[in-house]
């Protein structure tokens, strides 16, 4: 068997499942045979590896399988119907989904966001599409060097504008940074290789440290009787770091977290029982303890943060999460598409736990998915990247109904943004806000976890201030329609 293939089938167990994989895999062999990428290396390859990637997010079969296919349409001779009926009408939607829209290829950016919105229209219907898109991208990205250089900084700037925030969105953290550092890589190769000079200096000087203080929270953790299912360190991706220094003016030595402790236990309970046991016996940096399980961020990312003084002159950022909530940091929704058998009663178990203990509903609400796919694509290609941009893909906050229910906004957003995403009634007739308890202007700019309650007024209307107020591009056009300004 070749080795690509047995690689693919090592991650399934059913029958089903490895027939599956395997039909695809010599079906797109067959139909890419004698292609080669512009590297000189097989086009198949990139296949594969397309497929390995997905792989590594614990996808189902139908997902591998249609990672295998998903050029197939676009650059062999075989057809829609070929796919059908071969495979069926899943893997069709699935590998339709990831298709470019036809092979016009001079209309620029018009044709690239219509390529966009078709793209975030499958998703909405099955996330399993955009998994496929972003582990195609990875493969893209890490081949890169054989393309011509204006080529290159084009799909290396779309993958930091549009898909690594996707993908950051949907939580699957793993996809995030590869496909950031590799993009970097191409955007600013002084940069990144500065950045990575710089960590591996911090990584050789904290190597044996590191080692030391994880020895040592183990024996504290196993003194108190806490079972510990894994414990390891990771390094900061280098673009988050880039970042960090220069959007933040930092030194290297102010960064702390460019090493951090992962601890992973297996309860909720645990995980404040070991942030104890380590407060108990190592002094934490003050304003540094983010207790994200009881307070999830926007992407339903969970874990509790502390970075301590390890008593040598150190400091280190410790992680502390169950297994559930790091399959959700690595995976995001992919762990949601896993494999259903995998899903134990124990496991739903945890999660209803979850829910109760810290009385908050379900954050990780894919309902913007459905709202980027129903933002309309205007003729200017521009327009529509720089709307979906500022109102989907940008950081996000978490801030709160006065009832609890979460609301998901970009980071700049004000009480006015926060009106009109609940209803367009609600902030046609906002007259004043409170956040958290007190009276604020409409123009503040709300934090996470904010607690939000809008006062309306009937009759109310919007002011044109407002337009300058608001961050999101949804609540720009409910403001012109109340003033009855036409479009632009
Ligand atoms: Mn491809």
């Amino acid at each position: 068997m070749e080795p690509g293939l047995q690689n693919l089938l090592s991650h399934y167990s059913h029958e089903a499942d490895r027939a599956l994989i395997a039909k695809a895999y010599a079906f797109a062999e067959n139909a890419h045979h004698g292609q080669m990428r512009e590297s000189g290396v097989p086009y198949f390859d990139h296949l594969v590896e397309t497929a390995k990637n997905l792989t590594r997010l614990g996808t189902d079969a139908q997902t591998v399988a249609a990672g295998l296919l998903h050029d197939t349409i676009e650059d062999t001779t075989t057809t829609a119907e070929d796919i059908q009926r071969e495979f069926g009408d899943e893997i069709l939607f699935l590998v339709e989904g990831v298709t470019k829209l036809g092979h016009l290829k001079y209309q620029g950016l018009k044709r690239h966001s219509n390529t966009l919105r078709k793209l975030f229209v499958a998703t909405a219907a099955d996330n399993r599409v955009i998994l496929i898109k972003l582990a195609d991208r990875l493969h893209n990205l890490r081949t890169i060097d054989s393309l011509r250089r204006d080529k290159q900084v084009r799909i290396a700037e779309e993958t930091l504008q549009i898909y690594a925030p996707i993908a950051h969105r949907l939580g699957i953290g793993q996809f995030k940074g590869e496909l950031e550092d590799a993009a970097f890589k191409t955007t600013d190769p002084e940069a990144y290789h500065k950045t990575l000079e710089l960590r591996e200096l911090k990584k050789t000087e904290t190597q044996e440290e590191l080692e030391q203080f994880t020895a040592e929270v183990l024996r504290a953790l196993g003194n108190a009787g806490i079972d510990v299912v894994s414990i390891d360190s990771r390094l900061k991706h280098l673009y988050s770091l880039h970042k960090k220094i220069v959007g933040r003016k930092l030194n290297i030595d102010e960064i702390h977290d460019i090493a951090a402790i992962r601890l992973i236990v297996p309860s909720i309970e645990a995980c404040y029982l070991a942030l104890g046991i380590i407060h108990a016996s190592w002094t934490p940096l003050p304003g540094r303890i983010k207790d994200y399980i009881a307070m999830p961020k926007a992407n339903g990312y969970q874990s509790l943060h502390t970075t301590v003084f390890t008593g040598d002159g150190a400091i280190v950022e410790v992680q502390i999460r169950t297994t559930d909530m790091h399959a959700t940091a690595e995976r995001g929704v992919a762990s949601h598409t896993a494999y259903k058998e995998k899903k134990s009663l124990a496991k739903a178990q945890e999660i209803d736990e979850l829910r109760t203990l810290i009385d908050m509903p379900k954050v990780a609400s894919r309902a913007w998915l459905k709202e980027l796919a129903e933002t309309e694509t205007d003729s200017h290609g521009e327009a529509y990247l720089r709307e979906i941009k500022d109102d989907f893909l940008s950081d996000r906050i978490l801030v709160f109904t006065p009832k609890g229910e979460a609301i998901d906004l970009p980071v700049g957003a004000t009480p006015i943004d926060f009106a009109y995403s609940i209803h367009t009634d609600l902030g046609d007739m906002a007259s004043g806000a409170r956040v958290n308890g007190k009276f604020v202007a409409l123009s503040t700019e709300l934090h996470h976890g904010d607690i939000v309650l809008i006062e309306t007024t009937k009759g109310a209307k919007p002011s044109p201030k407002w337009l300058q107020w608001v961050k999101t591009n949804s609540a720009r056009k409910k403001i012109r329609l109340a003033l009855g300004m036409t479009e632009s």
